[in-house]
């Protein structure tokens, strides 16, 4: 039975697909190919062209693969985008697995492992943050992620379905071999924005806003490798797999980087002095953000490998160089 990884073209759905092929699993990848790559997809995978919203692909696809779970990756994911279109973001993400859960209730696939997001507690009461504390996000990104996790929970419910929500706290950092990397257009996240100075695709890198009631005014994230997320999924499966019951688990290192110490580290990795300047704040985001990933350590048995941030830059860096312009030309 083939494992299918929806949105498997993408920065996490890729490097997810990587390690299930390492595994020997057998792996369906399907992508609208809207936001992924391609070249992005491991070539031991089958491929199919498809957007969740097409129930009628889904269905296909359903009919023509035998599907033990669903890996869903495919949705949109900027938090400032999801303040200005928010409605981009309801269709996406939450009509978008709508769709999907009644393709896979009326085909009998009864297991999904997705993306949910620290985003779904907005401002958070005290860090580190434990999967049972307040959701409230504050961001249109945050919300439809949450409202996913709900639908999930009526679904289950009233069809037997089983799902694992994973919440992953700053997805950062590149395949070990350099295959596959962070490409997105326009880019948004820190860490590639700021290689995008030692690449010489900027002069300076922006800072959001340094008047955060953090120590050195700039926001706190938790920043966790890519392969690291990758195998979580893979270990949530599993627990589906085995019976397991629907859950929630937080993906992080339980250690929180400021912006301008992020800037540091990849000062320091690449040895580039890295011009920074301070902008105004973005809108929707939360002063600080840091997982307590007890429960997936407990549950799941899983050991975060690249918990290092110098090391998770160095992956980084070192797909960046290598394609400067992502999966496109040069
Ligand atoms: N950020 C920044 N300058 C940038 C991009 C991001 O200061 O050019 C900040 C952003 O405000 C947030 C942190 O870096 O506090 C991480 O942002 P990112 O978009 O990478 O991830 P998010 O936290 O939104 O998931």
């Amino acid at each position: 039975m083939a494992i299918l990884v929806l949105g498997g073209a993408g920065y996490i759905g890729s490097h997810t697909v990587y390690e299930l092929i390492d595994a020997g699993r057998d792996v369906v990848v399907a992508d609208n190919l809207l936001t992924g790559f391609k070249q992005a997809v491991h070539p031991k995978a089958r491929f199919y062209q498809l957007d969740i919203r097409d129930k009628g692909a889904l269905d296909t696809l359903f009919q023509a693969e035998h599907i033990e779970g669903v890996i869903h990756f495919a949705a949109s994911s900027q938090v400032g985008e999801s303040m200005s279109d928010p409605l981009k973001y309801y269709d996406n993400n939450l009509y978008g697995t709508m769709v999907l859960l009644k393709s896979m209730v009326e085909h009998g696939v009864d297991k999904i492992v997705f993306s949910s997001t620290a985003a779904t507690y907005g401002e958070p009461e005290r860090v580190p943050i434990l999967e049972s504390d307040k959701t409230v996000p504050t961001n249109c990104y945050g919300n439809t992620k949450l409202s996913m996790e709900q639908m999930m929970g009526w679904v289950s419910k009233a069809h037997g379905l089983r799902y694992v929500a994973l919440r992953y706290f700053n997805a950062a950092g590149a395949h070990i071999s350099g295959a596959i990397g962070e490409a997105h257009n326009p880019e948004t996240h820190l860490i590639p924005i700021i290689l995008q100075v030692p690449n010489g695709q900027r002069d300076h890198v922006g800072i959001y806003g340094d008047d955060y009631p953090t120590p050195d005014g700039t926001c706190i994230r938790d920043y966790i490798h890519v392969t690291d997320l990758a195998q979580a999924h893979i270990l949530a499966l599993d627990y589906l797999i085995k019976g397991g019951e629907n859950n929630v688990f937080n993906l992080g290192n339980g250690v929180g980087f400021s912006v301008k110490e992020v800037i540091d580290v990849a000062r320091s990795v690449t040895g580039h002095p890295i011009p920074a300047e301070v902008s105004p704040r973005r809108a929707g985001d939360p002063a600080q953000l840091i997982a307590s990933s007890a429960k997936a350590v407990e549950v799941l048995g899983w050991q975060p490998k690249y918990n290092d941030l110098s090391t998770i830059i160095s992956t980084a860096w070192k797909w960046h160089q290598a394609h400067p312009n992502g999966y496109g030309e040069g």
